[in-house]
Parts: structure tokens; sequence; C-alpha cells
């Protein structure tokens, strides 16, 4: 998304609402002072789950610090999940997605997804390699639920070897091979790859064309890019964004699509279910917005987090909807 300063502003921002007194002095302020911009959200379309950070794999680069055995954020049971779908389907949502750590180590992930496919379409974010692909046969039955059920296969690069350097050797071509079970069962796909700085977008898509075209897969999968977002609790310092940043560069209508403004993440931290502002800040409690999701809708979020910067430079976000 490219920055353009809009002179036709008209919408105030409204003001922040008292927060709990418990988060940090920054919540609110930038070090220097001044109004830290903010989101205020309007609708619950997107309720994520964060199924937990263990994972077979072991990224140097995972956002979430996830590998196998990760307990920092701990895996939801099913009893645990299903009265935020409950409250999610009262306050309107349009899908529920969820990520991880790799969604598929959690053992309850199949009867969770279960009951969310009763209500709403889901997507699961997945690498794809052997937790998804050693439980292909325990999702045939999910194919007949009333609700579609989606996928996201992370392909780092179209780079196998590059790919391979940060999940583990082989691992490129076994994502390929779960993207292929998914296909052919019937599942919608869509592909996550890591930006790169420097290199053309045509160039990024022609180079991903041929390695779906040489692994047998359509060329037209449609794909998902990220930028840098550095492993939990980085000490990154990008730019504050104040409030006078969020009107000058920013209009009501895109701050509409900022994923705060439109989802919420569920995530078990402390042994607790907790509401989160989005799937990107799981790593400051200051995130944390409440206990219902009822409360949290209430909650103006606050633009602290260096990752904040990513949505608001770039126009990053997880979600498919918009
Ligand atoms: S990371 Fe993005 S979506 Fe999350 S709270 Fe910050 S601005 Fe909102």
């Amino acid at each position: 998304m490219s920055i353009r300063r809009d002179e036709a502003i008209s919408v105030p921002v409204p003001a922040v609402p008292d927060d709990r007194a418990s988060r940090s002095l920054h919540w609110r302020r930038t070090t220097s002072n001044e109004p830290r911009g903010f989101i205020q959200p309007h609708a619950l379309d997107e309720l994520w789950f964060h199924t937990g950070t263990a994972c077979n794999l072991a990224c140097p680069f995972c956002l979430e610090g996830s590998k196998p055995g990760d307990n920092r954020l701990q895996m939801m049971r099913f009893d645990e999940v299903t009265p935020f779908v409950d409250e999610a389907l009262e306050l309107g949502v349009k899908q529920f997605s969820f990520t991880g750590g790799e969604p598929f180590v959690n053992k309850d992930i199949i009867s969770i997804l279960d009951y969310a496919l009763m209500h709403r379409p889901c997507l699961v974010l997945t690498n794809a390699t052997s937790p998804l692909i050693k439980r292909l046969k325990q999702l045939e039955p999910l194919r007949n639920r009333p609700c579609a059920l989606n996928f996201r296969v992370s392909l780092d690069y179209s780079d196998a070897a590059r790919h391979d350097a940060g999940r583990g050797a082989g691992m490129f071509d076994l994502a390929l091979e779960g993207l292929r079970e998914l296909l052919e069962m019937g599942f919608h796909v869509s592909v996550a790859n890591q930006f790169l700085p420097g290199i053309a977008p045509n160039v990024i898509s022609a180079n991903f064309v041929d390695v779906f075209r040489a692994a047998g897969l359509p060329d037209d999968l449609p794909r998902v890019e990220f930028p840098e977002f550095h492993p939990p609790a980085a000490r990154v310092k990008p730019p504050q964004i104040t409030e006078r940043c969020m009107t000058d560069f920013h209009t009501e209508e895109t701050r509409r699509r900022f994923m705060c403004a439109f989802s919420k993440m569920i995530a078990k931290s402390d042994g607790r279910m907790h509401v989160y502002a989005c799937t990107l800040v799981d790593d400051d409690p200051d995130y944390i917005l409440g206990k219902t999701l009822t409360e949290a809708m209430q909650a103006s979020v606050s633009m602290k987090h260096h990752r904040c910067y990513s949505c608001f430079k770039y126009g990053a976000s997880c979600s498919e909807l918009k």
C-alpha cells in the first residue's frame, strides 16, 4: 500500500476512551508525548484463534517464535474455543480463521473446525507438512459441512533452497505435496510468501508460477505476501505513529481495513483465554483487550507495537476478507 496525503479528511478521530490502568503509558502517548495513533474497531467480521505456539518446525524468522514443544501461547482445547465461537456468532462474525504454531499439532483442531464449520467458513494457516499430511483422512468429513474449509500454505520463497534454509531440508517439497493433497480433496488453498525488497512483483509472481507448474498445481493460486515482522519481543524501532499520521496518511475508509478494526484474535497465555487486538500482537499484554469479545470490541487499539507500522505503511494484513 502506498501512503498518500489526503487533504479531504473531515471525519474526526474519536477520543481514545479510558484504557486499562495497567497499560503502559505509551499505549496512548508516543515517547515524545504526542497523541498515539489508534484504531477504533467497527465490526467483528473475522475471529482468529491462535491454536498455540507449538510447531513441528523451528524457523528462525517465525514471528511467533514457534518451535516443537513451545508453550509461550498454549494449545487451546475444544471446550475453551466453543464459547468464543458462540459469542462471535452473536456479534455477526463472517469467518473463523486459525493460526499457530502449526494448527495441526493441536489434537483438538479437527473437532474445533467441525464445530466452527457448522456456522461459518474457516481458514487454516498451515505449513502443510507432516502434521497436516498425517491428518488428511480426518479432514475428509469436513468437506461436507455447511460452510467451506479453506487453507493457506506457507511457501516463504519460490526458491526451494531458500525456503528450506529456514524450515529444514525437504520442507519445500513436503509443503507442495500437502498443498496438492488439499487441492485434490477439493479445498480452496492460497499461499503465503515473504516480501522480497528490491524484486519486482511481476518477477516474484512469474517465479511462483514456474514452481506451481513444475509441481502440477494451478498457475493462479492466490498469494498473500508478508513483510518482515521480527520474532516476538524483538526490539525494533520503526517511526512512531501519531494520531496526526492516521488522519494525514489514512482515511476513514483505509482505517477500517486495518485488521484490528474488523477482527480479533483469541489466544491462551498464562493458562487463560484472552481476546487480543489482532493476529500480530500477542507478545505484548497491553494488546489483551478483554476476556470476552463484547468487552474487547469496545476498546480502541493503540498503534504502539512495531508491527503496527507494517499495517500503517504497507497495508499488512493476515486476512483474506478485505
Ligand atoms: S499490528 Fe496492525 S492490526 Fe494489529 S493492532 Fe497494530 S495496526 Fe492493528
